[in-house]
This record gives C-alpha cells, structure tokens and sequence, in this order.
C-alpha cells in the first residue's frame, strides 16, 4: 500500500460547516489517513464577493490539482441570482454518479427498520436537472426531461461495478416505464442490457411508485438501488431519514477523473458556532473519500472506531435519546471519542470490512464510445400552438385550413398529451397549450419520408396566419422504430 501523501482539496463551507469539517479532519488524523488537504473558499462569502456560482478561479486551480474534493456544506443566499454550487460542481467536473449508504444503528439510533443496510446509487448529471425550462402560454410551463443513452450506461454500470466491489448481492432499478416510454423505458432498458453482464449479480426492477413504497416499508430487502436523478434525490432522503437520520448519511459525487465527498445535510445555520452539530454525515462521506483514494485500510479504521462510539452511546443532540444513550457530547468531543477508539471495533453492531479492492475498477470502462448513427428518417412534426380557445373542433377547422395540402395534413391533436381530436371526449380539459401532429398524407399505414423544407413551409403559412406556434418537435423513425410516442387515445 502506498505511503505516500494524497493531495486533496477541503473546503470547510458555511454554518455548521467548519465545525463538523475540523473534527472529520481531526479523526482522520487519528487514524493515520495518508492525505495532504490543500483548503479553498467556497459558498456564502464567494457568492457575495459577487461571484455567482460561489467558487472562484483559485478554487478550481486547486481541484484541477488534486481531483479529490472534500467538501462541508454550504449556504446559498437567498434572493434570485446565485447558481447551486453543488450542480455546478457535479456538472462541471462530470460527477456522474451520486453514491449515498443508509444504514441503520439499532438500537443505539432510533430507527423503525433495525436491519437495513442499502446504497441508493442516483444518476447526477441528467434528467429535468438539465435546468431547461420555459414558460409557453398564459397556463403551460414546461420543464425538459433529457435522458441519454450515454448517461444511462455510465450509472448503470457504475451501480453494478460498485456493488461487486463492495461484496453487495443484489441492484435494483426503480424507473417509471410504464408511463415515460421512452426516457424511463431506456434506462430500464440499458439496466437489463448492462445486466446480462454481470451474471454474478441479482437483479430486479420495480415501478418507482411501489418500489418506493417496498423500500419504506422493507428496506431490508434491497441492497444497491440506481435510479435517475430526480428519483433518487428525494428518495435518498427518505432512506437516510428512515435509517436514523439525514444527520449520518455521507455521500460520494463520482466522476470518471474526479470526485467529491461530502455529507447529505446542509449548512444549518442556526446550530452553527455551537459546538452542536453531529460530524457524522461529513464523516461518513470522508471514509467513502478514503475508500476511493485506495486506503480502504484507514477507512476501514474510522468506520469502525466511528461504529464504536456510537455503540458506546456517546451521541450528539440530533440522535441522544434518555436511557438509550450514555453521554451527550459536542461536536468536538464526539471527534475526540471517534479518535481515541481507533483500533477498536463495535461489539454489537456488524463491523465494517472494506475489500482491498474497493475502489470501483478502472475508471476508463465509464468512458463511452458514440456508437454509429442510426438510420433516422423525417416522417413529420409536432406543432405546439398557443390559442386561447376551448373547442378542439374550432381549432382543428382553423389549422386544417392552413396546413392540410396534397402532402401533408393534421393526423391529430392533443391536449396535455390527450388526444382530443379527431374523436376527442367532451370532457376532457383543455388548457391553451395545443400539439398539433402533422404527417405525410398517406391513404395507408405506411410510413412516408417528409423533408424539412416542407416542415419549414408549414412554419411559414403559420405565421402568415397570425398563429403563435411556441415550440416543434421533429417526428423521426430510427429504423424501423418510431422516436415518439402515441398521445393518449390515440
Ligand atoms: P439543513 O440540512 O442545513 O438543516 C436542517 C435541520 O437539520 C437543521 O436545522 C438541524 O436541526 C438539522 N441538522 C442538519 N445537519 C445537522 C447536523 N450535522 N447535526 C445536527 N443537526 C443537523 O437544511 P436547510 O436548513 O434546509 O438548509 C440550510 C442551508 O444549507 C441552505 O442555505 C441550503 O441551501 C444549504 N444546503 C447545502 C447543502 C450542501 O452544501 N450540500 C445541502 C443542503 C442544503
């Protein structure tokens, strides 16, 4: 095993922030951890020196250097303006993969689940956190959901790598098929294409909706979970939260040539200063940075010796319960009990093992390849048209009268995804957000090429009209599979 010295970049953030960081650092210490912390600023003071991502140039010199990021939590201000940091990091330095543990302490955490012990596994980088959102009409707003194939491949085998390296049994994938056809419908795909690789491995997928419920209700029976990324955000949450408290979980960004390390809770504010806050969280994501940097020997150490303190009751205000626990200590006093237990082990509670091997392979495999194009061929377009009316009839007379030529015409209209012509039902709601899908004329079902030129004269006689066309979608076939979906009814 190496001895030498890992540079890597801390900062100590905001509220509770230098606090819970010092006394990671001090057990860290403790335990011999091979490491060299270059510090930076980052967070509230940088975001109201004027810069709006709450990271500056020196700060990024130094995680260029080191590409290891320990990181305490930080304030966003209040108030319009100011970029989330954490997206900004994770996006920038392509911190793909969100690892975050939640394991239970019972009896010496409260907790309704005393045998839980599962890894929630969330996509970073992709999904409606692409941020593209417009306002469309008077009623609709939208938000875009962007699901890559590439992006899919890089969790999915993250999640199955991550759990062989660490001696786990089964990977689940939660997504929402049935209804997102073809965004959720890929990354259940790409999970069962990835899959059939690791044979070693169980495998299973649920719906996300009783899958959630299954994991709240049972956690025992799940090991490692992936899911994309707005799915695992919150339920990450709700597995920390179940298994003790948001207070213990740490959390690892993952990317193919950096990572970061961090706990899941926030700055708290008003427990700052106080020598009040559990270190556990940044803990926790420490000994995950210590596993990655190859020195599963030390994390091995302060997982244990952090196992043992806890077992021994010494607990701060977040998790002391009367007659449960032995000692309410502070922030510091707690880091001080860690590191004098190191070299000790918990009694009770399953010490930890980490495989020598841990470190999830070789980073190059999550380097993806752009595979050869598809034939891909235009068969027509999604209008989206902004009108104020309510009669899908009207609407459909009007546009007709405008689009429908010896080419092309109107195959359907639908509202908020309903189909509501031809043949719409009366009660369906219509707001003034109308999709509008135009096909080449065709007296049969096959499908016929229409060009873009044809599409953009369809644009043209639209504006002529006066009609406000806020957005369209190209309909393509990617060989012989269509790239859209039927409305509903349709
Ligand atoms: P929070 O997680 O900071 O605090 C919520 C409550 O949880 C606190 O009031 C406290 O009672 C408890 N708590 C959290 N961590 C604790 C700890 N280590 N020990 C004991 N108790 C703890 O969430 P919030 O109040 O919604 O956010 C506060 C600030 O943190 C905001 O500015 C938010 O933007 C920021 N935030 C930062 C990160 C990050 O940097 N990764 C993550 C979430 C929130």
């Amino acid at each position: 095993m190496s001895q030498e010295l890992v540079p890597i970049t801390v900062a100590k953030g905001d509220g509770i922030g230098p606090e819970i960081m010092d006394a990671t650092l001090l057990v860290l210490e403790a335990a011999g951890a091979r490491i060299a912390p270059e510090f930076i600023e980052i967070g509230e003071q940088v975001y109201l020196r004027g810069e709006s991502s709450g990271i500056d140039a020196s700060a990024w010199q130094s995680l260029e250097r080191t590409k290891v990021f320990l990181k305490a939590p930080i304030t966003t201000p209040q108030g319009g303006g100011f970029k989330s940091l954490n997206v900004t990091t994770r996006k920038t330095l392509g911190l793909f993969a969100n690892v975050r543990p939640c394991r239970s302490f019972h009896p010496y955490v409260s907790t309704k689940h005393p045998v839980m012990d599962l890894v929630i596994i969330r996509e970073n980088e992709e999904d409606l956190y692409a941020g593209i959102e417009h306002r469309q009409t008077d009623e609709v707003y939208q938000c875009l959901k962007l699901i890559t194939r590439p992006g899919c491949e890089k969790i999915i085998r993250y999640a199955f790598e991550y759990a062989r390296a660490n001696n786990r049994k089964k990977v689940t994938c939660f997504s929402k098929d049935n209804i997102m056809k073809m965004t959720d419908g890929l990354f259940h795909k790409i999970f069962e294409e990835i899959g059939s690789e690791y044979p070693d491995l169980e495998q299973e997928h649920w719906i996300i909706d009783i899958g959630a419920a299954k994991m709240a209700d049972t956690p025992e029976n799940f090991d490692v979970i992936v899911m994309a990324n707005l799915y695992g955000d919150i339920l990450s949450d709700v597995a920390a939260q179940i298994a003790g408290s948001v207070g213990l979980a740490g959390s690892a960004n993952i990317g193919v040539n950096y990572a970061m390390f961090e706990a899941i809770h926030g700055s708290a504010p008003r427990r700052a200063g106080q020598n009040l806050a559990n270190p556990s969280g940044l803990l926790n994501g420490a000994i995950q940075m210590l596993v990655h940097i190859g020195q599963p020997d030390v994390a091995e150490k302060v997982h244990n010796a952090w196992l043992r303190t806890i077992e021994d009751g010494i607990h701060t205000y977040d998790i002391y319960r009367e007659g449960v626990s032995q000692q309410k200590v502070g922030t510091r006093e707690f880091a001080e009990a860690v590191a004098a237990r190191i070299g000790q082990e918990p009694e009770k509670l399953a010490p930890v093992r980490y495989n020598p091997n841990a470190k999830v392979a070789d980073n190059n495999i999550y380097k993806v390849e752009r595979k050869p194009l598809e034939a891909k061929t235009l068969v027509g377009v999604d209008i989206f048209v902004h009108w104020p009316g309510t009669d899908p009839n009207e609407i459909h007379a009007k546009l007709a009268s405008i689009i429908d030529n010896d080419q092309l015409a109107i195959t359907m209209i639908s509202n908020r995804g309903t189909k509501v012509w031809p043949g719409g039902n009366p009660e369906t709601f219509c707001t003034d957000h109308w999709r509008v899908r135009c096909k080449a004329r065709s007296g049969t079902e096959q499908v016929i090429p229409v060009s873009h030129r044809q599409l953009a004269d369809v644009f043209v006689r639209l504006a002529d009209a006066g009609f406000d066309f806020i957005k369209s979608e190209n309909l393509y076939m990617f060989g012989d599979q269509p790239g859209f979906t039927r409305s509903q009814g349709e």
